[in-house]
């Protein structure tokens, strides 16, 4: 009997974490301050120290985080935003909430990040935003993207819902956009105890317009000056991510530890492993390899008690939300042979040496057969 080796293992980190965040809690209740509050002030503060950029903003999501980048560029019916079809479907919810049309471009394929020599041509004067996706913790090459957002004078927003902390040439990931959007999801590199986001920027304006909006567009209670939302962060999750931001880059040394012994245990397989770039430091939010056989494989590490998931199994541009957009199969043929082929192993930073050499033996196994 093999004990199971679990995708994810939320209650490891929580483990030698639970009286600090026990008591965090028990402060914020006795504060009675349960949205925002001093703990989502001092979170914002650590949080916007972290990525290096003046502000960084609180939200209930990423979601909402990334829907309110494009509410404060005014972008609304008739835009377009560029983005890429192989992501969390939620970074083209933010186009969609604002009325505005996702014009998605093929990935590389060895990043999976959106291909920058593919962007251009699908530029127009509609085009209001790029909004590239650090995707599964490796950063996109972002000298390319910068170059053409400034050649067409476009914003660019960077959904680095999966990338704390990961570095392209040494600056860190979210810092090169205008505004970037990240997610405090349980199962992210930084994740709360319930849901979270924030949105860092360096322009104080867009900082108070982010803070207006988050809470129903008003500064002043009951005085409402544009149509807002209910977005504000929960004071717990901000006790808590203040907790976590502390060890998030001890984290992400043990997620890069992980994928280097994937990486030496596997090498001598068919499957395609994930790459760093030149100048790309990942903080391996998700550990994909990928396989034709993928369905196979998934069968068997499932059968031999190893966890493993798909991100993600169908492009966004044949997904039946976005049939209106009028995409057909073989629009983006990277991107869909991605989604055949990507199968995500167990990474997290308490993942042990004799559990990751275990996912290699089942590896290894399957392929002997
Ligand atoms: C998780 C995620 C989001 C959304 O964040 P939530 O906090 O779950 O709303 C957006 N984009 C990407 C790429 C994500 O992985």
């Amino acid at each position: 009997m093999t004990t199971p080796i679990p995708y994810l293992d939320l209650a490891a980190q929580l483990r030698p974490l639970r009286k600090e965040i026990d008591a965090v809690i028990a402060k914020t209740l006795d504060n009675c301050s349960y949205c925002l509050g001093p703990d989502v002030a001092q979170f914002e503060k650590d949080f916007a120290r972290f990525c290096g950029t003046q502000h960084a903003v609180g939200f209930n999501s990423g979601t909402s985080a990334l829907h309110i980048a494009l509410r404060i560029l005014d972008i609304g019916p008739g835009d377009e935003v560029i983005t890429t079809p192989q992501t969390f479907v939620a970074t083209s919810w933010a186009i969609s909430y604002v009325g505005a049309r996702p014009v998605y471009v093929d990935i590389d394929d060895q990043t999976c990040c959106i291909d920058p020599k593919r962007v251009e041509q699908a530029i127009t004067p509609r085009t209001k935003a790029l909004m590239p996706v650090h995707l599964y913790g490796h950063p996109c090459d972002m000298d390319p993207l910068l170059a053409i957002c400034k050649k067409h004078n476009i914003p660019l927003i960077e959904d680095a819902a999966q990338a704390h902390g990961a570095k392209y040439h040494g600056k860190i990931a979210g810092t090169f956009g205008l505004m970037a959007g990240f997610s405090f999801y349980p199962g992210k590199n930084l994740g709360a105890c319930g849901e979270g986001g924030a949105l860092v920027m360096n322009d104080p304006a867009q900082a108070a317009r982010a803070r207006s909006l988050r809470e129903h567009g008003s500064t002043v209670r009951y005085y409402h000056d544009e149509v807002g939302y209910n977005y504000r962060m929960e004071g717990i999750q901000g006790g808590v991510l203040g907790i976590k931001l502390k060890h998030l880059d001890a984290w992400t040394q043990g997620r890069r530890r992980v994928a280097h012994r994937y990486h030496e245990l596997i090498a001598d397989t068919p499957l395609q492993l994930p790459i760093e770039a030149a100048g790309a430091e990942s903080c391996y939010h998700l550990y994909v390899v990928r396989h034709p056989r993928r369905d196979d494989l998934k069968k068997y590490l499932e059968a031999n008690k190893v966890g493993c998931a798909l991100h993600y199994p169908v492009p966004l541009h044949l997904q039946k939300c976005y049939a209106s957009l009028g995409y057909k199969q073989g629009d983006f043929p990277v991107a869909e042979k991605a989604a055949r082929e990507c199968l995500s192993l167990p990474i997290f930073p308490e993942l042990t040496d004799a559990q990751i050499i275990r996912v290699s033996e089942v590896i290894h196994d399957f392929f002997k057969q």
